[in-house]
């Protein structure tokens, strides 16, 4: 087993990724600045992953270390410090990042930063410590409105807000390093389409920061009563009930997705693969609402309004690539993602906030 970084590992993905990682044995060394998370997330995967009655050996098994990924001096010491201690960091999986469409186009500046700069300061620090092997947090937010569905991978770039273009920079960085020396680099960049729900025990889960601005969180605070009803983006859109329609992804069968790319980066020759996750099937904003309803036993109240603008109608992966290099898919359809998602909500209906 190896030891890993995992950049970010504190946040949605990532404390999801994280418990999978350790069940799987593998030790992690967790660098997040917390600026969109909560240690306790990395609290409750201890206790998930049965770590917590092990005290100095859970420390050896996750270490955490608050940091940002473009401050270098920060970088360099996780990695000297990991090689000092005997477990070299193996491999990296980079979550860390800004991921919020419409404040990128508020703030260009902050998400180039943290994305595109926070990266090339990872990707410098690997490769000074000879760490080429890397999972990479992409998004199907880089297809922009997309001509095909399913989208292949081989669909066009074209990102149209600040965020996809960040995320576009760095898959053209990963591009250019893995050519630069192409024996060397490992590198699997992961487009997501629609990550949601939880872990099953519902102790951890989605926590945004304020108001959601995503369909799933939306849908999970009005039920348990946080907010009154649901704005639906457009009833006009050329789809089976004129909602939107999106690749919903159970966010424990991406952590499973990470875990399969890591074995296959750690297992095979050096080249960068680009893969889709997600389910190849869509779901309306309607289908959402109603399979949340079941879930929770929930009424969730909506009112259908104006499109939202940069949207597209309909957001559908081809998984069919990471089928056949990972041997990768979903397990989990739109009640399962609702049932974890609605465990997650009820049990926390603040989130991570005000609790131990
Ligand atoms: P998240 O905000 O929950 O997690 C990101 C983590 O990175 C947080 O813990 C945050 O505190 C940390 N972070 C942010 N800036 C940092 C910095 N400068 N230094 C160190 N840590 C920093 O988001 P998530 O949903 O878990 O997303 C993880 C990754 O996946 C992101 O790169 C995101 O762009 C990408 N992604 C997410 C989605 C989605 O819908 N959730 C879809 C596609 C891609
Ligand atoms: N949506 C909505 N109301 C909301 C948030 C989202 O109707 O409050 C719709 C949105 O227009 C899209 C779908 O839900 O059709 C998924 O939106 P989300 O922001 O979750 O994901 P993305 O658009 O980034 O794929």
């Amino acid at each position: 087993m190896s030891q890993l970084l995992i950049t970010g590992g504190a946040g949605f993905i990532g404390s999801h990724t994280c418990l999978v990682l350790l069940q799987e044995g593998h030790d992690l060394i967790v660098l997040d600045d917390y600026s969109n998370s909560s240690p306790v997330a990395l609290e409750r995967v201890v206790a998930l992953a049965g770590l917590q009655a092990s005290g100095e050996r859970s420390k050896e098994r996750l270490q955490l270390i608050q940091g940002d990924i473009r401050d270098i001096t920060c970088l360099e010491k996780v990695f000297i410090d990991a090689r000092n201690a005997g477990k070299p960091i193996e491999a990296v999986i980079h979550f860390a990042g800004l991921k919020a469409v419409g404040e990128s186009v508020r703030e260009p500046l902050r998400y180039w930063d943290v994305n595109l700069t926070g990266s090339r300061c990872l990707l410098a620090a690997m490769n000074t410590h000879g760490c080429r092997t890397l999972v990479f947090s992409s998004s199907a937010t880089l297809y922009g409105y997309p001509k095909d569905e399913p989208i292949p991978e081989s669909a066009p770039i074209q990102p149209i807000n600040p965020y996809g273009h960040s995320k576009a920079a760095v898959e053209q960085l990963l591009h250019d390093l893995a050519s630069s020396a192409p024996n060397q680099w490992r590198i699997a960049c992961l487009r997501y389409f629609n990550p949601v729900g939880a872990h099953p025990s519902g102790k951890i889960g989605e926590d945004p920061l304020g108001t959601p601005n995503n369909l799933f969180p939306f849908v999970s605070q009005v039920a348990v009563g946080r907010r009154k009803s649901l704005q639906v983006f457009g009833g006009d859109w050329p789809t089976s009930d004129g909602t939107g329609v999106r690749d919903y992804i159970h966010v424990m069968d991406l952590a499973e997705g990470h875990r399969a790319a890591l074995d296959c980066m750690l297992a095979e020759p050096a080249q960068l693969l680009t893969l889709n996750l997600g389910s190849g099937q869509g779901a309306s904003v309607l289908e959402v609402v109603r399979a949340f309803e079941r879930a929770s036993g929930r009424p969730v109240p909506y009112d259908v309004v104006a499109r939202r603008n940069g949207d597209a109608a309909i957001t559908v992966a081809d998984p069919a690539m990471a089928f056949q290099r990972l041997g990768w898919q979903t397990q989990s359809g739109l009640d399962e993602i609702c049932r974890d998602g609605w465990a997650w909500q009820s049990a926390n209906p603040t989130g991570y906030s005000d609790q131990e």
